[in-house]
C-alpha cells in the first residue's frame, strides 16, 4: 500500500479519471435531475403581446389626468383573448381587463380594479378613483424575454424551475448528460442480507442498501450484485460482472487484514489502482481504480467510512459523468456548537447536524462511538470538515460543512 494522499489530490485524481458520458436526446419528462447539454433559447417574445399585469381597466392615461369622470366600458377582455379582435379604447372609454389579457389598441395603462368604483344605475360605466401613469401595469411585448435569447446553458442542472423554462420554450425533447449505470457489491464473509437473522459472528449488510440509495439519489441507474465472500474466486466473479457498468462501488475488504482481498483481486482483473489510501478520517483505506472507462470505488466496510467516501468522492464522479460543470462538493461555512478535537494527519469528515440559526448554520458534531457507528449518519445531515493540521476547534469557531442533499432537514 502507498502513503495516504490528501483529500484534494484524491478528488482531482478521481475527477480526471472520470469520463463524461455521451449526451442523450431525451423526452423532457425524463429531464428532471439531469444536466442540460445544449442552449435553450426562447422561441418567441415573452410576453408575446402587450399584456395586462393586473385585473382592472385599460385606459388612456392622459384622459384621467384631466379629471376623474366616469368612463364607458366598451368591452371585457379575459386572458386568452385574441388581440386581433379587440376594439380600440378612446378618451372617455375603458376596457375591463384581466391579468394576462392583451391590451387593446389606444389604451396605454391599466388602472387596478381597487382604484375604481361602480356608477350607480349605470353598469356600463366605471369611475376612476385616481389617475394612472402611462405604461402602468402593462408588460410590453418582449419585456421579459426576447425571441432567440439564451435562457439556459449547457452544464446547468435541470431542476423544477428549469423544467418550466424548457416547457415555456415549447421543447418536448432536450439534450442532456447520460445517467451512469452503477453496480453495488458488498464484500465480507460475516454479512447476511437484511431479511435474514444474523448467525453467530454475522451482521446484516447495511452498506449495500446505503450505497445503492446514495447512487440512486445522485441520479445513477443502479444494480445490486449481492454479497461477495472474502475469497478471490468469489470476488472475481462478481467484480468482473460489476466492471461491465460505468461505476462499481464495493464495500469492505480494502484494509490490511489477511482476508482483505479486494485490492489484489481488482489488480488481477486488470484494474489500474490509482490510489489505495487517503488522508481522510473516517475512510483511509479507500481504494480507487479504473479499467477502460469503468471506475471502481473500493470503500472501507465501516458503514460511516463507506458513507463518507461515497458522499465526498463517488458523488462528484457521478456528477461529472452526468455532465455537471461543477462536480466537486462545495461546503458552506458554519459555526461550531460544540468543541471538536482530532489527531493530526488526516482530514476529519465528521457526522454533523447543521441547522439554520437565523444568520448562520450552527453545526453540531454528532458524538460517535467510532467509524463503525452506522446510526450516526442517519442522525446527521452534513459533514463537518476539520483540515488535517487542525487538532482542535473551540465552540463558536467557523467550520466548513458539506450539506448533504439526501438529508435536507436542516
Ligand atoms: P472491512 O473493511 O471489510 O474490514 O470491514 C470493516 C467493518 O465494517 C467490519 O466490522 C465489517 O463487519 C463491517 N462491514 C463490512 N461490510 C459491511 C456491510 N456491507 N454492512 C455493514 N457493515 C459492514
Ligand atoms: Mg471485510
Amino acid at each position: 500500500m502507498s502513503e495516504p494522499i490528501a483529500v484534494e489530490r484524491a478528488l482531482s485524481i478521481v475527477l480526471e479519471a472520470t469520463p463524461v458520458l455521451p449526451f442523450e436526446s431525451i423526452d423532457t419528462d425524463q429531464a428532471l435531475g439531469r444536466w442540460l447539454q445544449e442552449e435553450i433559447k426562447a422561441d418567441r417574445d415573452h410576453p408575446d403581446f402587450d399584456k395586462s399585469l393586473m385585473d382592472g381597466y385599460a385606459v388612456v392615461a392622459a384622459d384621467l389626468e384631466r379629471d376623474l369622470r366616469p368612463l364607458r366600458v366598451v368591452q371585457e377582455i379575459p386572458a386568452g383573448t385574441d388581440p386581433a379582435g379587440l376594439r380600440a379604447v378612446r378618451p372617455g372609454g375603458a376596457s375591463r381587463i384581466m391579468t394576462g389579457a392583451p391590451i387593446p389598441p389606444g389604451a396605454d395603462a391599466v388602472l387596478i380594479v381597487e382604484e375604481t368604483e361602480g356608477v350607480e344605475g349605470d353598469p356600463e360605466s366605471v369611475r376612476p378613483k385616481s389617475a394612472v401613469r402611462a405604461g402602468a401595469n402593462i408588460a410590453r411585448r418582449g419585456a421579459d424575454v426576447r425571441s432567440g435569447e439564451v435562457l439556459l446553458r449547457a452544464g446547468e442542472f435541470i431542476g423544477a424551475a428549469e423544467m418550466g423554462v424548457i416547457a415555456a420554450c415549447g421543447r418536448t425533447r432536450v439534450r442532456a448528460g447520460g445517467r451512469p449505470r452503477l453496480a453495488v457489491l458488498a464484500t465480507g464473509d460475516e454479512l447476511v442480507e437484511p431479511e435474514n437473522a444474523p448467525g453467530p459472528g454475522q451482521i446484516r449488510n447495511s452498506n449495500g442498501p446505503v450505497l445503492r440509495a446514495l447512487a440512486l439519489r445522485a441520479g445513477a441507474v443502479t444494480r445490486y450484485l449481492g454479497i461477495a465472500p472474502d475469497d478471490e474466486r468469489g470476488l472475481r466473479l462478481l467484480i468482473e460482472d460489476g466492471l461491465g457498468d460505468d461505476v462499481l462501488v464495493l464495500s469492505g475488504g480494502v484494509s490490511m487484514g489477511t482476508r482483505d482481498l479486494v485490492g489484489q483481486t481488482l489488480r488481477s482483473l486488470g484494474v489500474e489502482i490509482l490510489f489505495d489510501r487517503v488522508a481522510i478520517r473516517p475512510g483511509k483505506p479507500f481504494t480507487f481504480g479504473r479499467r477502460g472507462s469503468a471506475l471502481v470505488f473500493g470503500c472501507p466496510g465501516n458503514p460511516v467510512s463507506a458513507y463518507v467516501i461515497f458522499q465526498v468522492f463517488a458523488r462528484a464522479a457521478l456528477r461529472r459523468m452526468m455532465g455537471s460543470a461543477h462536480p466537486a462538493p462545495v461546503p458552506v461555512r458554519g459555526v461550531l456548537k460544540t468543541p471538536v478535537r482530532q489527531r493530526p494527519g488526516r482530514a476529519g469528515y465528521l457526522q454533523a447536524r447543521a441547522a439554520w440559526a437565523g444568520g448562520a448554520y450552527e453545526v453540531e458534531v454528532i458524538p460517535s462511538s467510532g467509524s463503525a457507528d452506522f446510526v450516526s449518519s442517519a442522525r446527521g445531515n452534513s459533514l463537518a470538515i476539520l483540515p488535517p493540521d487542525v487538532t482542535s476547534l473551540p465552540a463558536g469557531a467557523s467550520i466548513e460543512t458539506l450539506l448533504l442533499d439526501d438529508q435536507p432537514d436542516r
